[in-house]
């Protein structure tokens, strides 16, 4: 019998079946920070040696340039300093030591959402076989009894790395939203837990050990009770953040002013895009000015802005990119939306004007790349609802699909109604009816001034044409607007003569 338990009042079979639920839904969902897995527009690549480190900047560079578009400088920073600290990794230990206040590489990336921040984080752990969680820094707080706390992340590096301790202490955090939890220097309300916030990620970001049992998390503690009473040990697996690469993010508006107002410049309608050309300074260029008092300004501590020594700024893609996105053949945009339909064994491809279209809808989004994907799913979602329950197994989008979905899926289903109907004539009666272009318009107006769809339609007007050809020995036939005028009346001339002659 379980005593620890047993004083709780629990049943120990029953807190351990709980457990082993509750692993077993760890396992399924991860807890809130967001893990990398398959299928986050990462392409899969072959199973590598856990920390090979083995890898050049430039190589790693090569790498991103297949996948991401622009953001030259940010590419060559993060694969620069990422590929850095973790060849320092390979270095003996004890010269590493050696250094009092070590300083590690982490970055602090600028820029608005879906440029790519977290689309190279990701290429960039599953090039490296790193495991990598990201995290929002809004879902933090001081104390972690809302949304969780700062070490839950390095916990769940742990639960990314398939258990192991060691890979995860060598593992990429990356947190979004960082400029949120900057504080406006008010001595109280929300902004003392922000302050509260960067000391918690201070410490981790510098090197601590974090208990692998959340404090929070009751069934771990349980866990642990349970372990003690069976071994009569108590074990504190700890995970230390020494080696852990942190990389954070955000928007940072107002920052630009900031700059701005240091370097004594006037600022007037600041905003990329064509039609600014008398904005002095855009806010692209004014980032890359930032300084640590800026960010001091801004609302971080010194300490916090002291570690996080290296900045990439992330540029606003223009339409040329997010076109230049859906055309690279490695777009995980478009690979993914194709693997949606392939899922149903259909094909999907895109014509250029359409890929032109789409990116011209997204950047009307303002949300950068992110607005492809909605764009895309805004055309494609009716297609993709219908398209499985038939035989059709290729769709090519064209512009006109983009422009009106609705009508283009509509007369696409009336193609194919009719093509199932065709079909299903020649295989029935042997006999091929060839519908000339003015009878394939006349029939589908004929449908809709009707409303009946066309294969019903078809079976109306030709019920008799079956048995019919056949009496005249035919073995396809034509069907002209004259056809579908008078169906009957055609068929019944054609008999009378053929017949004619013979009596
Ligand atoms: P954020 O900057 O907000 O982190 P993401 O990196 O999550 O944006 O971008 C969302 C998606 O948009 C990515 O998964 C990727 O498909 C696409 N994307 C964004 N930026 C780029 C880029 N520069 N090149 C190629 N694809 C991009």
């Amino acid at each position: 019998m379980n005593i620890a338990a047993e004083k709780m009042g629990l049943d120990p079979e029953k807190l351990r079946s709980v457990l082993a639920q509750k692993s077993a839904a760890d396992s399924e969902s991860p807890a809130q920070p967001e893990a990398a897995g398959p299928g986050q527009g990462v392409p899969a690549e072959p199973e590598q040696e856990p920390f090979n480190f083995d890898i050049k900047p430039e190589e790693l560079e090569a790498y991103l340039d297949q996948y991401v578009i622009e953001q030259r400088e940010a590419k060559g920073i993060l694969a620069t300093k990422i590929c850095t600290h973790f060849n320092r990794l390979s270095l003996p230990q004890e010269r590493d030591e050696e250094i009092v206040g070590n300083i590690k590489n982490n970055v602090l990336m600028i820029g608005p959402t879906g440029v790519g921040k977290t689309f190279l984080i990701r290429l960039i752990a599953k090039k490296l076989g790193v495991p990598f969680v990201k995290g929002d820094a809004t879902k933090f707080s001081e104390t972690g009894y809302v949304g969780g706390d700062v070490e839950d992340m390095v916990r769940e590096l742990v639960r990314e790395a398939d258990g192991s301790i060691d890979k995860a202490q060598c593992g990429i955090i990356y947190i979004d939203e960082i400029d949120k939890i900057a504080s406006s220097k008010t001595t109280v309300g929300p902004d003392v837990s922000r302050s509260g916030v960067q000391r918690n990620l201070l410490k981790l970001m510098e090197e601590t050990d974090v208990d692998l049992k959340a404090p929070h998390d009751i069934a771990s503690q349980m866990e642990s009770i349970i372990q003690m009473q069976q071994t009569g040990k108590m074990e504190r697996k700890k995970i230390n953040t020494r080696n852990i690469l942190f990389i954070v993010s955000g928007a940072f508006s107002g920052l630009d002013e900031i700059v701005g107002k240091r370097l004594n410049r006037g600022r007037i309608g600041f905003r990329s895009g064509d039609e600014d050309q008398q904005a002095e300074i855009s806010d692209e260029e004014l980032h890359r000015m930032v300084r640590s008092d800026d960010l001091i300004e801004y609302g971080f501590e010194s300490e916090f802005v002291g570690r996080l020594p290296v900045i990439a700024v992330l540029d606003q893609l223009t339409r040329e990119d997010l076109f230049a996105i859906l055309k690279n053949p490695k777009s995980n945009v478009i690979v993914s939306k194709k693997r949606d339909f392939l899922a149903y064994g259909i094909e999907l491809e895109f014509e250029e004007p359409a890929l032109r279209l789409l990116a011209e809808r997204a950047i009307e989004e303002h949300i950068g790349a992110r607005g492809l994907v909605s764009a895309i799913e805004r055309v494609l979602i009716r297609f993709e609802k219908k398209f499985p329950s038939t035989d059709i197994r290729k769709l090519t989008v064209t512009a006109k699909i983009v422009k009106n979905p609705e009508s283009s899926l509509a007369e696409i289903m009336e193609e194919y109604a009719l093509h199932s109907y065709l079909n299903n004539f020649l295989e029935t009666h042997g006999i091929k009816l060839n519908f000339t272009e003015a009878a394939i318009a006349m029939i589908y107006e004929m449908s809709q001034k009707r409303g009946r769809v066309v294969d019903e339609l078809c079976s109306e007007l030709f019920s008799d044409f079956g048995h019919g050809l056949k009496l005249v020995s035919r073995t396809d036939f034509e069907i002209t607007p004259e056809v579908l005028e008078k169906p009957q009346q055609t068929l019944d001339d054609l008999i009378k003569r053929f017949y004619e002659p013979l009596s």
